[in-house]
């Protein structure tokens, strides 16, 4: 069995649906799993749409769900010949219970709230891309990842109950592949043990995939993507970039955590545990060979690969007390930015002061002051960039930091990571 995973991008519009089946096409005899995300910027919407709820801005509300009602159902419009196709009725059904909401009261509880909402989206998708094969003369099963993907109450990052995730998916995925050979199911979201939706993670349904694969020990992974495979560099930001042909797991693993965003860094664990092998592919050109994620380390090296991000802020700690940075302080700083939400991008620390990199759009700059204030002096340093480059040499560094101050420099052997800013 196969486990295929189709993002946003490659069901965008219905040409994009229709090129998914054609994929589908290219292999008739296969078992596979597919697993979906919403269609295109959905999940943003959806986001748009709980933040009205939250605010009680009715118009925001059904004027966005509007929008994204009149965008599925032109959709429907363009794939499938007749109105009476029993999807125009699901697509309704899931239309009217997020208008409903709006008569219920917000519990205050906002990661809560916002995955009963924004779990919609890849919902709205599987129903969409089933209905579509089916019509088209594939045996296509949809199939609810509420009752396989078991996971706590950690709302909007839930933690996934892996015995009882393995269970319901052996139970349910295995006999209705054999029967049925292509099932349908949603990424991103699961459930609690108490039926509530819950959701992984933004981008979170490569990580779905691996959940899968892992509990159905499957052959494969594939993700379709726009791009030809995992590349050494964001074609958006460089030119004659590079597909990385064969990469190991740790390598993988290391460029979707340092920010190369083609695949979830959550994705490789599962995949390595089990030596199930990831392929990331071109959902436009789909015969062509993408990029191989395995054990195997041999061809990291032959490449170096570049990520930037940017928007980073850089805040440093001082200890009003002029106490050391040592473990108390080191363990009362963590404690206090986890309760921040601030995730940590690279850290480095001296006698007196400890600095961290942080993405500024993703933090609330005043909790954090407001919060380490009695006990630190706090800088900070805006609009920055970080730069990391894996296999590194002295040439390459040069080129990359050229024209910028470099504000913190860190080196291991095979990777060297730069907060710099752009000269004046
Ligand atoms: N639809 C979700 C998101 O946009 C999950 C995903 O695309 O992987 O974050
Ligand atoms: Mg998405």
């Amino acid at each position: 069995m196969k486990v295929f995973k189709f993002g946003g991008a490659s069901v965008k519009d219905a040409s994009a649906i229709r090129n998914v089946s054609k994929i589908m096409s290219l292999f008739p005899d296969e078992e596979i799993l597919v697993v979906l995300s919403a269609i295109g910027k959905t999940t943003n919407k959806l986001e748009k749409i709980h933040q009205a709820y939250q605010s009680m801005d009715k118009l925001t509300f059904l004027k966005t769900i509007a929008e994204l009602e009149k965008f599925h159902i032109d959709l429907l419009n363009e794939l499938f010949k007749t109105h009476s196709n029993p999807i125009y009725n699901k697509i309704e059904v899931v239309f009217d219970h997020l208008k409903a909401k709006f008569n219920l009261p917000y519990s205050q509880n906002f990661s809560l709230e916002y995955d009963q909402l924004v779990s919609l989206g890849e919902v709205l998708s599987s129903y969409i891309l089933s209905a579509y094969l089916s019509e088209n003369d594939f045996s296509a099963m949809w199939i609810d990842a509420l009752e396989l993907i078991q996971t706590d109450n950690n709302f909007q990052e839930a933690n996934v109950d892996w015995k009882k995730t393995e269970i319901a998916i052996s139970k349910k995925i295995l006999p209705k592949i054999k029967e049925n050979k292509l099932l349908i199911t949603q990424g991103f979201i699961g459930a609690t043990a108490d039926g509530k939706s819950t959701t992984l993670g933004r981008e979170g349904s490569d990580y779905s995939a691996a959940i899968f694969a892992y509990c159905c020990n499957a052959e494969s992974v594939t993700i379709w993507k726009d791009v030809p495979g995992m590349l050494n560099a964001d074609p958006k930001y460089f030119e004659n970039t590079k597909k990385l042909d064969k990469i190991s797991y740790k390598e993988a693993l290391e460029l979707s955590y340092y920010g190369a965003s083609v695949i979830h860094p959550k994705t490789i664990k599962p995949l390595q545990n089990k030596g199930i092998p990831l392929y990331v592919k071109s959902f436009l050109e789909p015969l062509n060979e993408g990029t191989t994620i395995h054990a195997n380390k041999e061809n990291d090296k032959l490449i170096a690969s570049f990520i930037v991000k940017h928007n980073q802020v850089l805040f440093s700690f001082t200890p009003n007390d002029f106490s050391f940075i040592v473990e108390e302080n080191l363990s009362t700083l963590f404690k206090g930015l986890s309760a921040c939400s601030a995730k940590i991008n690279l850290m480095q620390n001296s006698a007196l002061s400890f600095s961290i990199l942080l993405d500024e759009l993703k933090i609330n700059k005043e909790k954090i002051l407001d919060y380490f204030k009695k006990e630190y002096t706090i800088k900070y340093n805006e609009g920055l960039e970080l730069i990391t480059i894996r296999h590194y040499d002295e040439q390459i560094i040069s080129k990359m930091t050229k024209g910028k101050v470099i504000l913190v420099e860190q080196k291991t052997r095979e990777t060297a990571r730069f907060v710099v800013k752009n000269k004046l």
